[in-house]
This record gives C-alpha cells, sequence and structure tokens, in this order.
C-alpha cells in the first residue's frame, strides 16, 4: 500500500547523494494522510537532512493504530493510482491489506511477508484494508529504480521469509542478505531489508556489507545503534565502511526494521507517486494519469493508459494534485 498517495499537498521533493559524515538520527513527522478520519504516518524519508538510504527513498511508519470504533482510523482505503520509477515494499506487524494492481496481481500483505511491487515505466494499484485488520501497523517503503530499469515492465513479488534465531535476535530478512540467509527477491540494485526483534538488554553484532548506508528503522523499544541512543519511531542513519553493526537493546523487547545499499549514485526527481529524473518528465507522468482520470473524449471517466487500470477494482482513481509552481529540485 501507498498510503502517501492520498495526501493533500504533497511537497515537491528533490534528491542528493550527500557527504556521509556519520551517524545521524532522524526524528519523523507526522503526516496526515487526508480523508474524513485518515491516518497519520510517521515519516523519517526523505527528511530535511537526508533522502537516500541506499535505493531506499521514502519510509512511512504508522500505527499501531485501532480500525474501528471512536477514534478509530477507519481502515486504509487507497483507491487506484499510479507510480512510476520505483519499488514500493509493504511490510505489516499487524493487519491484512489487499492489493491489486494494472499488471494484473492481487495479492494480501500479510505480517511477516513482503510485497514488492516494482512500478517500471509505469503501473496503478489500490490498496484495501480487509475486515480481518482491526489494527493496523506497519511500514511502507518505496525503493528508486536505477536508470537502466526505471523503464521496465511493472512486476510483483511476494515473499515470506522464514524466521532466523540467534542468541537473544529473531530476524526475517525480506530483502537481500543478512545471517547467511538470501531473500530471493529480486532487485534492481543491491538492497537489505530485515525486521528484527531483539530481547530486552541483549547485545547484538550483525556482518554487514562495508560498501552499503544502512538505515535502522525503530518500531518498538529504545535501543543503542553502533553506540547511538535511538528511541521509538527514529530512523538512524549509518554510513558506508563498517563491517559489522552493534545493536544493543534496552530494558523493553525491540523491533527494528533494518535497510542498507550502496549510495544510489543517480540524481531523482520525486513527487506525489512518480519517482523521475526531470520536472519535465514528472510533469508528462501526471498527465498521463490525469488523462485516465479525467477520461476520454466521450466524457467515460478512467480510461486505459500508460498506467492501466486495476484487475478488479471498480473504485474511482485518485486524481494527481496540481503541480507546484516552482520547478522541482532534483535530489541525490
Ligand atoms: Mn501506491
Amino acid at each position: 500500500m501507498s498510503v502517501s498517495t492520498v495526501e493533500k499537498d504533497p511537497a515537491e521533493l528533490t534528491c542528493t547523494p550527500g557527504p556521509a559524515a556519520g551517524v545521524e538520527v532522524i526524528t519523523p513527522r507526522e503526516v496526515p494522510l487526508g480523508g474524513p478520519r485518515a491516518m497519520t504516518v510517521r515519516r523519517t524519508l526523505p527528511s530535511r537532512a537526508r533522502s537516500l538510504i541506499g535505493a531506499w527513498c521514502f519510509v512511512d511508519h504508522y500505527g499501531p493504530d485501532p480500525v474501528a470504533g471512536p477514534g478509530g482510523s477507519g481502515g486504509m482505503v487507497v483507491p487506484p493510482h499510479p507510480h512510476t520509477g520505483l519499488q514500493t515494499v509493504s511490510w505489516l506487524f499487524t493487519g491484512e491489506i489487499e492489493h491489486r494492481d494494472s499488471a494484473g496481481h492481487h495479492a494480501m500483505v500479510r505480517p511477516g511477508e513482503v510485497n514488492l511491487m516494482s512500478a517500471g515505466r509505469g503501473i496503478s494499484h489500490s490498496e484495501v484494508s480487509t475486515a480481518a485488520a482491526t489494527t493496523l501497523h506497519g511500514a511502507q517503503l518505496w525503493v528508486a529504480l536505477p536508470d537502466h530499469a526505471r523503464d521496465g515492465a511493472p512486476g510483483f513479488t511476494h515473499h515470506a521469509p522464514e524466521p532466523v534465531e540467534r542468541p537473544g535476535l529473531e530476524a526475517r530478512v525480506f530483502l537481500g542478505s543478512l545471517l547467511g540467509v538470501t531473500s530471493p527477491v529480486p532487485t534492481a540494485t543491491p538492497l537489505l531489508g530485515a525486521e528484527l526483534l531483539i530481547q530486552p538488554g541483549a547485545s547484538v553484532s550483525l556482518d554487514v556489507d562495508p560498501s552499503f548506508e544502512h538505515g535502522v528503522l525503530v518500531d518498538t523499544g529504545a535501543l543503542a545503534v553502533a553506540g547511538t541512543p535511538a528511541a521509538a519511531h527514529d530512523l538512524v542513519y549509518l554510513p558506508p565502511g563498517a563491517d559489522h553493526l552493534d545493536l544493543q537493546a534496552g530494558p523493553d523487547p525491540v523491533r527494528v526494521l533494518l535497510l542498507g545499499g550502496p549510495p544510489f549514485g543517480e540524481s531523482i526527481v520525486m513527487w506525489w507517486n512518480f519517482v523521475g529524473r526531470t520536472h519535465e518528465e514528472v510533469v508528462a507522468h501526471r498527465a498521463a494519469w490525469q488523462a485516465q482520470v479525467e477520461g476520454g473524449p466521450d466524457g467515460s471517466t478512467y480510461v486505459d493508459g500508460r498506467f492501466g487500470v486495476p484487475t478488479g477494482d471498480q473504485r474511482a482513481p485518485i486524481p494527481a494534485p496540481p503541480m507546484p509552481h516552482v520547478r522541482l529540485r532534483e535530489r541525490r
């Protein structure tokens, strides 16, 4: 699911690979996603200080949010919307979300199982929490596709990793390699994605690829990440250069997502649900989507086009917001 897509006024975002001076603790900003009872997410990427960690370019963290009752979010209902140039990586701690896309994929997003959707040159999809989801808790992540892959065919991969146990640690490696386990999910650039459960007070030292930069998104608990204190909801950035990562849990159980990859090395332009390379490209993506949303000359709405129509979803699509009145800037 791409919860960002219902954001009313998406900021213009530009990405640039900056010098990795050292460890950074990125605190989240709260982003309301719109709608009458909509949920609010905690966004740590992109942030003022950092746009990318490897190819990871978007980190939204949400919940646990009750779905029903007073104060409930009403669940997640994200009608059809487009993407280009990125992969969405959906990871749930609690709940269930139904995914449908224009490449014909229909899948359930469930806790502990990764769903990776490649937009490539263009896809549209919808994400709706199911009646089984009384609480929603998870992360919506995006990966920027490199130049050689960003105009490729759309695709979808599901994988349920076997948990790996070590003293004080349980890990689920959903992308890349960690603890001698390699995810079968193919990626366009080297990536790491894993959920780690660390017992209270436990110290864990993980062998990692020194060419990778890493991000540790703290879901629950407090810990020291390479000696730097981090609280729930922080994203801790670690520059390349270390061949191991030390995690020291505080007095409560800790759950984190560990993300990584080599510095991306390409500039991207990110706006709404699109990742491109130039302002003009994003303007063209928006126009192509609006042509579908606004329909053909006969006044019909939601016609097929560059992004297709999700199979089996009759909901009205989400129109793109107006472009900002300034040029979109590149981010590295
Ligand atoms: Mn989406």
